[in-house]
């Protein structure tokens, strides 16, 4: 047989199962679905982990490995040959007679961006650590914003298969770093070193992974007399954890006083006070496993469906709706076959084959096409999807990432005042404002219902601010058109990548979060669109920001072609750190002003806005964006016939003038670095980054390494792998993610000057 004919049988095997699972998916109901994502720090397991639950849950039937590249969830090419995650992909299985739909975040570093869209659209996570290492600096990072997001989590404890696993130092790396208090659940089984299995601490069994690649198991009770001093120790462990549970959970508390006991409860009352925990997020539910060794992987299962949210028990923000549509788009992906796909997660309402719907983040309507289920690596079509679901739609060209939609601007408009009505309580206000909302309120002032509204529904977010800019140069003229098709595409599938044109040089740039961002959507532009181009060297994204603040007035009266065009504006600018960009006009609100503005035609405001926009690209120190800055429209008066490009070139010319006078300091990059070392390394490690104007906050030994944390400006970490390698003999690894942009010394500024504008 050739190699084609396996493949197709393959394949063919592969399909066979994917049937049995659309007959089910039918008869599901809501509160037997779980939308979970996979958190972690890059190689902690998560490709791994997940390719051995659709493996389990019989939806593939060979299993790939993440060094033979054949994963299911890491399909695109260059992560084949990275072996890392850098597109979301989302895939359904069902285990057990539920249904999980797994959204797979990106792990890289460069591209938290995306793993905050995903946030948005799960109600619970599964947290990989690698039980060697702990909690890591990526770890933070995603415990952050899932926190952010209000996430349930269950933490699971990889690799528990390696000689330095250990769970105690696990556990308390997760009170101490977290803040967060851990409930044990489990506990390694080993004979000689070697893992062979768990026991369950909430039913004091042992459950031990016998062969068939980890399919077969088996369960047994514990007992005093037959295991001695396991029985001791795990008997130990599970009154602790009843322990634990009943000083957060009143029922259970009421259980165990009317009981006079804390040793006759049911696995089920325990497991139901371990779930209610979770889904408050007071506890952090445990396990252990090592999915590369096939051992825990069913268990961890098993704890998604047991303790972690349906869709029913939150999404409340989302029930303003009623029983009209609502979906968040949180991927766009462009397929061969069949174009622009876009995932949706449904939080109310059904979405139909070729629906008409309304995006409420860009206020436009628009035509759905074919409609899919992302079964591993499969997209199956539907005729409709229903409320708590992933649907995949074709032929939407609007929305992006991020955006929000609903079935008819009608229902939007419905829904928006229901959820005003409601936040007219204060309580209300507060129990649905999640922890990631409360930073863009507090930078309003006194916000009105209906802006507290659209921020509750995510609609106006921003994207992050990109660190890196290069050129991009199309190989010939005549591939100018297609290379902007090409990244236009992009764009829309990754809200961090930034697309510019240079006004002065025509020359396009991109701007997006890391040197491997960018390298990646260079080779992708290459790789899916055929396009041959070239990056010119990686800058760093400077900023700069005023000093003080300036007002005046810029008048013009003369003819152009013919026409008489008269215009007067009176506008002031001042720092205000913090200021989203949608804010950053304001009108005049003070009497005589407000009568005058009153007058604004919206065709002056929006070519006014394009002036501000325009104006505020280049700053007068270096030529960067400045940010963190208010203009105020104090007086606008302009003759009939005043054309709107003199408006907008008469505010920028105006802004410009005034941006002068208060003057500017020029922003840096600032990264937040961990470094680990062995100690015998450290030294020279600590030296190196002393020279690179690191600001150390943390150093803590781990496991015999050094764990450096500090905030370390970007332009001092160009090309620092290749030191940090020379300089530990290769024994050192760091990871990085943008922290602030922060204002530089003046002898620093200087240079950064010199490298921008060549002296
Ligand atoms: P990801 O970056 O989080 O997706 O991690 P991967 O799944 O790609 O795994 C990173 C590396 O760790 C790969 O070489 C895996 O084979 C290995 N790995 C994953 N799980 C385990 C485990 O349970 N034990 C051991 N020893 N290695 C593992
Ligand atoms: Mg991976």
């Amino acid at each position: 047989m050739n190699f084609g004919v396996i493949m197709y049988y393959k394949k063919l095997l592969r399909h066979t199962t994917l049937r049995k699972y659309c007959t089910n998916a039918a008869k599901l109901t809501v509160d037997k679905i779980r939308n979970i994502g996979i958190l972690a720090h890059i190689d902690a397991g998560k490709t791994t982990t997940t390719e051995r639950m659709l493996f389990y849950s019989g939806t593939i039937r060979s299993m790939g490995e993440v060094h033979h590249g054949n994963t299911v969830t890491d399909y695109m090419e260059q992560e084949r040959q990275r072996g890392i995650t850098i597109t979301s992909a989302a895939v359904s299985f069902q285990w057990n007679g539920n249904q999980i739909n797994l959204i797979d975040t990106p792990g890289h570093i460069d591209f938290t961006m995306e793993v905050e869209q995903s946030l948005a659209v799960l109600d619970g996570a599964v947290v990989v650590l690698d039980a060697s290492a702990g909690v890591e600096a990526q770890t933070l990072t995603v415990w952050r914003q899932a926190t952010g997001y209000r996430v349930p989590r269950l933490v699971y404890l990889n690799k528990m298969d390696r000689p330095g696993a250990d769970t105690a130092a696990c556990l308390q790396s997760i009170r101490d770093r977290l803040h967060a208090t851990p409930l044990l659940l489990h506990q390694p089984v080993r004979i000689q070193d070697r893992l062979i299995g768990l026991i369950d601490l909430i039913t004091l069994e042992e459950i031990i992974w016998t062969q068939g690649r980890g399919r077969n198991f088996t369960r047994r009770k514990l007992t005093e007399k037959d295991d001695g001093a396991l029985w001791e120790s795990s008997v130990n462990d599970h009154r602790q954890l009843v322990d634990t549970l009943s000083s957060l959970d009143d029922k259970l508390a009421d259980k165990i006083i009317q009981q006079e006991s804390m040793d006759n409860l049911s696995n089920i009352e325990i497991e139901a006070a371990v779930r209610r925990c979770c889904v408050d997020m007071t506890v952090f539910p445990i396990v252990c496993g090592s999915s590369y060794k096939n051992i825990g992987v069913q268990t961890l299962m098993d704890a998604v469906i047991n303790y972690l949210p349906s869709p029913l028990e939150c999404n409340e923000l989302y029930k303003s709706f009623g029983t009209d549509l609502s979906a968040r788009a949180f991927k766009v992906q462009h397929d061969d076959q069949r174009g622009v796909l876009t995932f949706l997660r449904l939080y109310s309402g059904e979405i139909s084959k070729a629906q008409k719907i309304y995006n409420l983040a860009r206020d436009k309507s628009e035509q759905g096409g074919a409609l899919y289920v992302a079964l591993a690596d499969e997209y199956k079509q539907v005729e409709m999807v229903t409320p708590g679901n992933i649907a995949v739609v074709s032929g939407l060209k609007a929305t992006m990432t991020g955006d929000l939609v609903t079935s008819s601007q009608a229902a939007a408009n419905r829904a928006k005042k229901q959820l005003a009505t409601t936040l007219a309580d204060g309580n209300q206000l507060d129990r649905l404002t999640l922890p990631s909302a409360r930073q863009r309120i507090q930078g309003l002032e006194e916000p009105t219902r209906e802006e507290l509204a659209n921020i509750l529904l995510g609609i106006g977010t921003t994207a992050p601010e990109p660190v890196f800019l290069c050129s991009i140069e199309p190989p010939s003229a005549a591939a100018q058109n297609a290379l902007e098709t090409a990244l236009q595409q992009l764009q829309r599938e990754d809200h961090s990548l930034h697309v510019s044109v240079d006004e002065d040089t025509g020359q396009m740039v991109l701007a997006g979060m890391g040197e491997l961002h960018l390298e990646i959507i260079k080779e992708r532009i290459v790789r899916e669109y055929k396009i041959d181009v070239d990056l010119g060297p990686l800058q760093i994204a400077y900023k700069e920001m005023l000093q003080s603040s300036a007002r005046g007035s810029s008048a013009v009266d003369r003819k152009i072609g013919g026409q008489r065009q008269v215009l007067k504006v009176d506008l002031s600018v001042a720092p205000v750190p913090g200021l989203p960009a949608d804010r950053i006009l304001k009108l005049d609100k003070s009497q005589d002003s407000a009568a005058n503005l009153s007058h604004l035609h919206p065709r002056s405001l929006q070519a006014i806005r394009q002036g501000v926009h325009s104006a505020l690209q280049h700053g007068p120190k270096i030529g960067c964006p400045i940010i963190d800055v208010q203009v105020t429209l104090h007086w606008f008066e302009s003759a009939r016939g005043t054309s709107e490009s003199v408006v907008t070139a008469t505010v920028a010319q105006c802004l410009r003038k005034l941006l002068e006078q208060a003057g500017c300091a020029v922003l840096e990059p600032v990264m937040r670095l961990q470094v680990s070392c062995p100690e015998s390394h450290s030294a020279r490690v600590l030296a190196d980054l002393a020279r690179r104007r690191a600001a150390l906050h943390h150093v803590h030994l781990r496991h015999g390494h050094k764990v450096i944390d500090s905030l370390t400006p970007l332009s001092e970490l160009l090309g620092y792998s290749t030191t940090l390698r020379s300089l530990s003999s290769g024994l050192a690894t760091f990871t990085m993610e943008f922290h602030s942009h922060q204002q530089m010394s003046p002898h620093d500024e200087e240079k950064a000057i010199r490298d921008v504008t060549g002296f």
